[in-house]
């Protein structure tokens, strides 16, 4: 789906119309603020949340670690903000490049603590770590697993380690942020939930006095939020935790207003929950109609995505094939084997 986004009427009931300019400061709730900044991939523009306290400034994800954000911030910092423009907390909702990339540059300069769940904050960490020579051999495995191509193998794997390109050095020691527990932000208490899916432990923040939800990439309006098998996990069932997650978030109130990381503030979360199940199950059925003869997840892939891919893509699209043909296979719906050079097949069981 496009994600550049335009007015236009919407369903979910959008908090606003359209996007504010990039770099600007929204408010959208007491004392939380809106800050849109651009990215440099076709998901054009990243939502990061500041929330007044009573010493400054706590940040909810902390955009891609790139100079052009690293001057948004500084500019937020030293002259825009309202005083005082002290950093009290730098919080991240998962690993992904986008949302932590400038977290260890912003620990850095002002001491403030790092707050992330322990799973996203050890992904990112190995991730930004891993030396090429030791990551790179499971990279090729993994393409070459899912019945890429060899010149396509190739190619993924001379993209290397692009995540350690896209972040600053990710802060050496976390304050852990766990299911369940609430965390306190200027004067107003909120949940923390930690959520599958998406990644392992994706969290989102639950404000029930004001009824805000703080909803990272779980849920998104306007594009479904990426499932894919990671590097590490070939053979897992991240849609059943994503499903499992959905659900979960129909127990908040079905009017609650949902500030997503991509996109636009909107208020009709459970209509969004349905259409992201509802999205899931149609690509899931897609499927079943393919893999009549054993398929490779590269054909899966292909035949859901069939517009041409550039690398990236391919990085987001495998790994979302994948995802939907393990889940499938996890409900013994699909038969998976390895053909004779150890590539994956299903097939419908
Ligand atoms: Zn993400």
């Amino acid at each position: 789906m496009d994600p550049h986004l335009r007015a236009r009427p919407s369903p979910l009931n959008l908090l606003v119309p359209e996007s504010p300019p990039p770099g600007s400061l929204t408010p959208v709730a007491d004392g939380l603020f809106w800050l849109r900044v651009q990215l440099p991939f076709r998901l054009n523009h990243i939502n990061l949340w500041l929330i007044r306290e009573l010493e400054g400034w706590a940040l909810i994800d902390t955009g891609i670690g790139d100079a052009a954000t690293q001057a948004i911030w500084t500019e937020l910092l030293t002259t825009r903000l309202p005083e005082p423009r002290h950093v009290t907390k730098v919080i991240a909702t998962h690993y992904h490049p986008d949302h932590i990339g400038n977290a260890g540059w912003l620990v850095e300069q002002s001491q403030a603590p790092f707050y992330a769940p322990l799973t996203e904050w050890a992904y990112a960490r190995m991730l930004s770590l891993l030396t090429e020579a030791v990551h790179l051999p499971t990279i090729e495995r993994f393409y070459r697993q899912f019945g890429l191509d060899e010149p396509t193998v190739t190619a993924m794997v001379t993209y290397g380690n692009h995540y350690a390109r896209n972040v600053t050095p990710i802060p050496s020691q976390v304050r852990r942020l766990r299911d369940g527990e609430p965390i306190l932000l200027g004067s107003q208490s909120w949940q923390v939930t930690t959520h599958g899916g998406h990644t392992p432990e994706h969290m989102c923040l639950y404000n029930a006095a004001q009824n805000v939800l703080i909803a990272g990439d779980q849920v998104l309006p306007f594009i479904s939020p990426n499932i894919s098998v990671s590097f590490f996990e070939p053979d897992a069932d991240p849609l059943s935790d994503y499903f499992a997650s959905l659900q979960r978030l129909r127990a908040l109130p079905a009017h609650t207003l949902v500030l997503p990381s991509h996109g636009l503030p909107f208020h009709n979360l459970h209509m969004r929950l349905s259409q992201l199940e509802q999205h899931h199950h149609e690509r899931l059925e897609q499927i079943l109609r393919f893999v009549t003869e054993p398929r490779t997840v590269a054909e899966i892939m292909r035949h859901l995505f069939p517009q041409d891919l550039d690398r990236h893509q391919i990085m987001f699209a495998i790994g979302e094939a994948a995802a939907h043909a393990n889940h499938l296979s996890a409900q013994g719906k699909l038969k998976r084997t390895l053909n004779d050079n150890g590539v994956v097949m299903f097939r419908v069981a």
